[in-house]
């Protein structure tokens, strides 16, 4: 039986409303399809004017812009992201691929992110039309502040997403600026407005964890609080595999994001988008709470694998089941 939630139902503002394109944004992700195709930019574009949504992606930033700190915080992040890189060394360091992707770690070390992986390059991971030539990409992951994400959806949960993305995109710049100085060209690649290509299927396939219901990626370390940017290089960087801990199974039968998302964007079961069978939020449900509660996140907060100290003894415990039933 599905928990009371206290946001339901939800009505969504009129003005928003009437920016709303005829086109499903469903339908611009391929919800239904069942052939392959790459993905088209559905939101978070660089250029509001070249995308159906950009009406509502503009009402987002005009309703966030108005709350405390929003306007600053996304000030401070655009002057990280287009920062420019320091100069291209001429002759390029040597190391074998397990070395460049150990170096990693003194990022993590420093403060910068929390997690890094390595990928090699998928074509089918950049948008239509985009072409990525670089052979690795360099995936990194920035923790939330658990207590400011649970307020969500109020408006601090909204500004430390921001403030992450501004972590996050300031990482990927200072890694970026790391390969420049060994002598190898390097690409930061910094959410949301990414532009090129899509994060979280390099994020999986680099170990970062399992997609959730939620449609966001969860792994026992940070739950699914967290955030992404990247690195495209050719630096012969090794990659690290994906990981899986079981928790694709845990939400067949878990509902707590399900119950909770007011607007009621989670299915109960997968669905196939682009010839993809997974786990999918309806864009059309989650899109107006999203945009009038600046980024909402209460699935990401509610899902029991975020709660501080909660995800490793979760994923021991799958082990163990797993081990006893063979799984
Ligand atoms: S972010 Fe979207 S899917 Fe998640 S709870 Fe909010 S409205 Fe629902
Ligand atoms: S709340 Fe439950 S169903 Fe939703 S993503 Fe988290 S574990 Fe999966």
């Amino acid at each position: 039986m599905a928990r009371p939630n206290p946001h339901r139902p939800f009505t969504p503002d009129p003005d928003q409303m009437a920016r709303a394109p005829d086109v499903s944004g469903n339908a611009i992700n391929g919800l239904g399809e069942a052939e392959f195709r790459r993905p088209d930019v559905v939101y978070w574009s660089t250029d509001t004017t070249k995308i159906p949504h950009g009406k509502m992606q503009d009402y987002f930033y005009m309703r966030s812009n108005a709350a405390e700190g929003f306007g600053e915080a996304r000030e401070r992040r655009r002057l990280i992201n287009e920062a420019p890189l320091p100069p291209l060394a001429p002759a390029p360091a040597q190391h074998a691929p397990e070395d460049w992707t150990a170096m990693l770690a003194r990022f993590v070390e420093a403060g910068d992110c929390e997690m890094t992986g390595v990928a090699e390059m998928n074509p089918d991971w950049a948008y239509a039309g985009v072409t990525v030539p670089q052979s690795r990409i360099i995936v990194l992951g920035v923790q939330h502040d658990y207590d400011r994400i649970a307020t969500a959806p109020d408006w601090p949960a909204g500004r430390e997403v921001l403030e992450q993305y501004t972590r996050a995109g300031a990482a990927a710049k200072k890694i970026a600026g790391w390969l420049r100085e060994q002598g190898w060209e390097a690409e930061p690649v910094t959410g949301p407005l990414t532009g090129t290509i899509t994060l979280i299927p390099p994020a999986l396939a680099c170990g970062f964890g399992e997609l959730g219901k939620h449609g966001s990626i969860i792994n026992p370390e940070f739950g699914a609080s967290f955030r992404l940017s990247a690195v495209l290089t050719d630096a012969p960087f090794a990659p690290t595999p994906p990981r899986d801990f079981g928790i694709d199974g845990f939400c067949r039968n878990c509902r707590v994001c399900e119950d909770a998302c007011p607007p009621q964007a989670l299915f109960p079961d997968k669905k196939t988008v682009r010839g993809v069978t997974k786990w999918y939020v309806d864009f059309d449900k989650c899109l107006p709470f999203f945009n009038e509660t600046h980024g909402c996140g209460i699935c990401i907060a509610v899902c029991p694998w975020s709660r501080p100290g909660v995800g490793l003894n979760l994923a021991a415990k799958l082990a163990r089941r797993a081990e006893r039933t063979g799984d």
